[in-house]
């Protein structure tokens, strides 16, 4: 299925069943913002609760941190927000549609690249070339799509570079960039345009109150550095991770809780001594990818990507693309950060922010590694990954559509339905007290509407693995049926094994 196709299906599933509204839709909804329904709240929370354990639980040189959303407003000047937190906007002056110019040249090199490669498929067809021969890869590399993706990639990454924001209008008016809405190629100039929101504290209106939404969580764990090392006792190389709200004010939000004004994010901060950064950059870089793998993503749908511009102050980053119904996008970032962000916290307040190593007998100020993931953006991933439509068995011998969640049990809302086969002959009072058991150690749904087959459907495309219902044979000797979601194989087991199964198949160990 295309991107056109599944897109949409997508975002109107998640709406359906509960996972995601948009915000504030009685007032027709506010752009970029969404908000997590009953099911999208356990899926978000049984994400963090993943991250969680795989950072902090599994490493015992991580601790957890919760600060503040509302930070002291020079941390945003020493962290550099304040004067370069922005990104290039231009407008189209005849749809008045505004978009980021860097975006609008990246795709326009992504076109090229298509371009370039639907032609070198073409051609090899013709002449029979195989991918890897020299004819393929030189016709690839050198014909006039490649040449001229090549040649802007050198000059928009320059542009970047310089912080040239004339030469990256230049790129857009001589390729004759059009606008996507209306075609149009009238642009305005390109400006820097703040990503923070800006909000006053207490009642005094003037510069002196203005403060910020944070952007980031990042910085509340830097200002905090000396608090945790101090009162945890950890020693470097140590790491405080923590998940949060960040916002920011998006240009263009768009592709559903991909890009959102208001969004989650999960992030850890590793303190280690100048000079040891390559090799924790790599150790994190592999940590962070293998833990998408362990929790179902599949690694063909996951890639490395190298920035083509480092922040001034980073000597490494790399992000770690999903691949999204509309291409590998970034979901999460692996920064190497140097210094900076301490000893910029250091020159600003003033107080000291180093470690006293003493292995070394000396004090420094901390080298740091980030890792930063959207929650979001994950939960997206997983949907992405789970939502299957096949074709499935039903009870006279026949076919039928059915729409899957495949999410690990793990990760999925429910992890249990249980349901008596009929409303009479007891079957509900043995299936409800299987419900009020079972649900001490999981979430668990109760459900004697329908015939079976139409609620095993229901959960399905809400991504519950287990369902487990109560029939004739069970009054007879104490057995249920459990169904697996994935395979629709039935199993008979006694009751009084249900919770030792179910508590094995969600264990944290069979993942992490
Ligand atoms: P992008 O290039 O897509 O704007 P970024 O490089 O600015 O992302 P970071 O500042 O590295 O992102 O933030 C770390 C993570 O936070 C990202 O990998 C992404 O998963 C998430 N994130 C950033 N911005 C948003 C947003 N507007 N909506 C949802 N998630 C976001």
């Amino acid at each position: 299925m295309n991107y056109d196709e599944i897109f949409p299906k997508i975002i109107s599933h998640c709406k359906e069943y509960g996972f995601i509204f948009p915000s504030s839709e009685i007032y027709d909804g506010l752009g970029a913002v969404y908000d997590y329904g009953q099911l999208g709240a356990e899926l978000k929370n049984n994400i963090k609760t993943a991250w969680w354990k795989a950072m902090v639980q599994m490493h015992e040189n991580v601790v957890g941190l919760d600060s503040a959303i509302l930070m002291h407003p020079t941390v945003w000047k020493a962290s550099g927000h304040v004067d370069a937190f922005s990104d290039p906007l231009i407008d189209n002056k005849d749809s008045k549609k505004r978009y980021r110019a860097d975006n609008l040249i990246e795709e326009y090199i992504d076109k090229l690249q298509a371009k370039s490669l639907k032609e070198t498929e073409k051609k090899a067809k013709k002449e029979g070339w195989e991918p890897d021969s020299e004819n393929y890869q030189g016709f690839l590399k050198n014909n006039r799509d490649a040449k001229k993706a090549q040649t802007v990639y050198e000059n928009y990454v320059k542009a970047l570079e310089s912080g040239d924001l004339n030469a990256l209008r230049d790129i857009i008016i001589e390729n004759e960039i059009a606008c996507p809405e209306s075609g149009s190629r009238n642009w305005s100039e390109v400006r820097q345009f703040n990503l923070m929101f800006k909000t006053q504290l207490g009642a005094v209106a003037g510069d002196a109150s203005d403060i910020y939404l944070r952007p980031e969580t990042a910085q509340g764990i830097f200002v905090n550095f000396l608090n945790v090392q101090k009162t945890s006792r950890q020693k470097i190389p140590f790491g405080i991770a923590q998940i949060g709200k960040a916002f920011r004010n998006e240009i263009v939000a768009r592709q559903f809780i991909f890009r959102m004004r208001e969004f989650e994010q999960m992030e850890m901060q590793f303190f280690i001594k100048p000079g040891t950064q390559k090799e924790w950059f790599d150790y994190w870089k592999r940590a962070r990818r293998e833990f998408h793998e362990k929790l179902g993503i599949p690694a063909s749908r996951l890639q490395y990507h190298e920035h083509e511009k480092l922040a001034h102050y980073a000597d490494a980053a790399e992000d770690i693309q999903f691949q999204f119904p509309f291409g590998f996008k970034e979901m999460e970032g692996i920064h190497s950060r140097t210094d900076y962000d301490l000893g910029r916290h250091q020159e600003f307040s003033g107080k000291k922010l180093q470690y006293f190593d003493p292995e070394e007998n000396k004090s420094y100020i901390p080298y740091v590694i980030e890792t930063s993931v959207g929650l979001d953006r994950t939960f997206l991933a997983h949907l992405c990954n789970a939502y299957t439509e096949e074709l499935a068995p039903t009870a006279d011998g026949g076919q039928e559509e059915r729409v899957v969640l495949k999410l690990p049990a793990l990760l999925a809302p429910y992890k249990v339905a249980i349901f008596p086969l009929m409303k009479k002959d007891g079957l509900p009072e043995i299936a409800e007290k299987i419900f009020k058991d079972l649900r001490y150690d999981c979430l668990c749904t109760y459900d004697e509407k329908d015939s079976v087959g139409k609620r095993y459907r229901r959960q399905d495309a809400i991504g519950t693995p287990y369902c487990i219902t109560v029939d004739h044979q069970t009054a007879e000797d104490n057995t249920v049926t459990i169904r697996d979601r994935d395979t629709m194989q039935q199993e008979r087991i006694p009751i009084h094994r249900i919770r030792e199964i179910i508590l094995e198949k969600l264990d944290w160990r069979n993942v992490l």
